[in-house]
């Protein structure tokens, strides 16, 4: 699998899953492009990543910030061959505590951000190119006080499967993975101080190959579903979770 000569851009790649991804697509030969909302966490990834990797500060919830980030690639690549939309978080909140403030906020970046970072990609993308959504197990199994998370991430999978139809005929894929929980910053943050040791524990369990997930699991399985190898795979929601939410 060689991504040599093709450009991808990775949202939210500067830490965690997307940076995983960023690695991967670079270690097989692409020119990466990671976006964040931070300076300094892009420049340290952009510099971890190595290559030709670019950084662009653009927040995707922020449609102005796409114009320009789609503007930049255009000016500096003419075309994009791989979309990675990852950028994306939870929130915990039961039902009787949810604020408008954070269904607002999770819902901006995960489901708008999604739809308008590939919406406004699409000029951009030639046939035989690649668009994967980061998902979450959440999609089928939320669990407790993930409800608002896991309808985004839900959401997610509706998209990809009405807008292969959107775009029949351009030879343009549009994938989901979705990943079960992975040891991130961010999934240790999700967790309360005074749970998170038995929380992490038990998740660990769940797992059927003894261990959590690594971004590095998620950046295969993105590799695999945007190359040339996965040309027949269209609309489907790869979920990998050491099979968890399979059993
Ligand atoms: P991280 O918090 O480590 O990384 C998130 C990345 O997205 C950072 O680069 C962050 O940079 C960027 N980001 C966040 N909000 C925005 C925004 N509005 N616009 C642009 N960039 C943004 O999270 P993970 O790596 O854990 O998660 C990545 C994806 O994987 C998410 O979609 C998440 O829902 C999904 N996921 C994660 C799981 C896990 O266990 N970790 C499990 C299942 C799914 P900055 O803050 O500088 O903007």
């Amino acid at each position: 699998m060689s991504y040599e000569g093709k450009v991808a851009l990775v949202t939210g790649g500067s830490s965690g899953i997307g940076l995983g991804i960023a690695k991967e697509l670079a270690s097989l030969g692409a020119k990466v492009i990671i976006t964040g909302r931070q300076d300094a966490k892009l420049d340290a990834a952009v510099k971890e990543i190595g290559g030709a990797t670019k950084g662009i500060k653009a927040d995707v919830s922020d449609l102005e910030d796409l114009d320009t980030l789609y503007a930049d690639i255009k000016a500096e690549y003419a075309t994009l061959d791989i979309l990675v939309a990852n950028a994306g978080f939870g929130i915990l909140a039961p039902l009787g505590a949810i604020t408008e403030e954070q269904y607002d906020s999770v819902f901006d970046t995960n489901l708008k951000g999604v739809i308008f970072t590939v919406q406004k990609a699409l000029p951009l993308m030639a046939s035989g190119s690649a668009v994967v959504l980061i998902g979450s197990t959440a999609s089928i199994q939320p669990g407790g006080s993930m409800s608002v998370y896991g309808a985004t991430k839900a959401g997610l999978r509706n998209l990809a499967r009405s807008w292969i139809e959107d775009i029949r005929g351009t030879g343009i894929r549009i994938n989901v993975v979705s990943p079960g929980p992975i040891k991130t910053q961010s999934l240790h943050d999700y967790f309360p101080d005074d749970k998170r040791e038995e929380i992490m524990a038990y998740l660990e369990t769940r797992s059927t190959v003894g261990r959590l997930g690594k971004p590095e699991d998620i950046a295969k399985a993105v590799a695999f579903l945007a190359s040339e190898d996965a040309g027949y795979i269209n609309g489907v929601e790869l979920i990998v979770d050491g099979g968890a939410s399979q059993v």
